[in-house]
């Protein structure tokens, strides 16, 4: 008889597992204790910087009224809060033009107590069309999203004075803490955004992974899944990856974060990944949870990009 170990900040329990026997141990990976442990290291720092007289300070930008954008910019602000990181909450109108947007932005490069610049997406009516070019005025030493084009192209070269997306930089550490040695694995991420799947490949690869980014026109997707060590999915559709794609043994990293109706609960809804938990998890060594997974991770990243622009802008 083979059991799966799950830990997490609310469970402990024994799965048992009859059917066959496995040399391998199935584990839910939580990422809310190990973004806690990120938090922990981003506190200290902050405390080290203070001592100096340096603040990290986050300016997050929302325009309009999103309700989801809304949750998002009131927890970063709250984190900020907790850690003693300086925050500024710049809400403007849903009318708000491109000209005003931009010297906002103009006017956070240039105040000093500000390290960081985050601007919520999606933004709203036209500005959503030029989001990149918003993305482009940020100073690329205070854009902590790490969405500016020159901090695209030091991840690409293994720059480290460069600021990787949260998301992608968050899988790599929770791979991490399970101590992983990641170089010579075979990695696939499925999902190829700028803000998920490209980040997360050149992230592998610098870590000498051998990587295959996979897509929505990647012919049997299972069959090119099943080769992964380490099965990253980034794609925003409900419980798509299934059993036939994880390899035995695999380490499962489960990006998205999807929304399904479910009557039974009380909002109507529940959370699901992209991939079908219950399923992968007799397959995989270890797997995130949705939510309780890579989530947890992005803030904490966020944090930690803070705390990084302060040093990098104080020397
Ligand atoms: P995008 O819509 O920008 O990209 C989705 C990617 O998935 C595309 O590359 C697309 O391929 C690929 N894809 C779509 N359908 C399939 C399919 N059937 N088979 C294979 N590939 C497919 O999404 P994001 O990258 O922004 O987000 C992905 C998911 O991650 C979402 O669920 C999102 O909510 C979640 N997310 C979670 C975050 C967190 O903090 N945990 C942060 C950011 C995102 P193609 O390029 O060919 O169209």
């Amino acid at each position: 008889m083979r059991y799966a170990y799950i830990a997490d900040n609310t469970s402990l329990s024994l799965h048992f597992h009859t059917s066959r026997f496995t040399d391998f141990c199935m584990r839910k990976i939580d990422g809310k204790s190990v973004a806690a442990k990120v938090l922990e290291r981003v506190g200290k720092d902050v405390s080290e910087l203070q001592a100096k007289g340096i603040t990290p300070g986050l300016a997050v930008v929302l325009v309009g009224e999103d309700p989801a954008s809304k949750v998002y910019v009131g927890s970063k602000v709250r984190k900020c809060e907790e850690l003693g990181i300086y925050s500024r909450k710049i809400s403007l109108p849903v009318e708000t033009t491109e000209a005003e947007l931009r010297a906002v932005i103009a006017e956070l490069n240039a105040d000093s107590q500000i390290s960081g610049i985050l601007v919520q997406s999606p933004l709203p009516g036209d500005l959503r069309k030029i989001e990149d070019d918003i993305v482009e005025d940020i100073d690329p030493q205070k854009d902590v999203d790490g969405f500016h084009p020159i901090n695209v192209a030091k991840l690409v070269m293994g720059d480290k004075t460069g600021f990787v997306p949260c998301t992608p930089a968050g899988c790599i550490e929770l791979l991490k803490s399970e101590g992983v040695e990641l170089s010579g694995k075979r990695a696939v991420v499925v999902g190829r955004s700028m803000i998920v799947g490209k980040p997360l490949a050149s992230l592998l690869l610098n870590e000498s992974c051998t990587v295959t980014i996979a897509h929505s026109r990647t012919a049997d997707l299972a069959a090119v899944c099943r080769e992964a060590d380490l099965l990253l999915v980034g794609v925003g559709v409900p419980e798509l990856v299934k059993k036939d794609a994880v390899k035995r043994g695999a380490y499962v990293i489960d990006v998205g974060i999807n929304r399904v109706d479910d009557p039974s609960k009380k909002k109507g809804y529940r959370l699901v990944g992209d991939v079908a938990f219950d399923d992968a998890f007799s397959e995989a060594e270890a797997i995130t949870p949705v939510p309780g997974g890579v989530g947890p991770m992005t803030i904490a990243m966020l944090m930690q990009n803070t705390v990084k622009a302060a040093k990098l802008q104080n020397g």
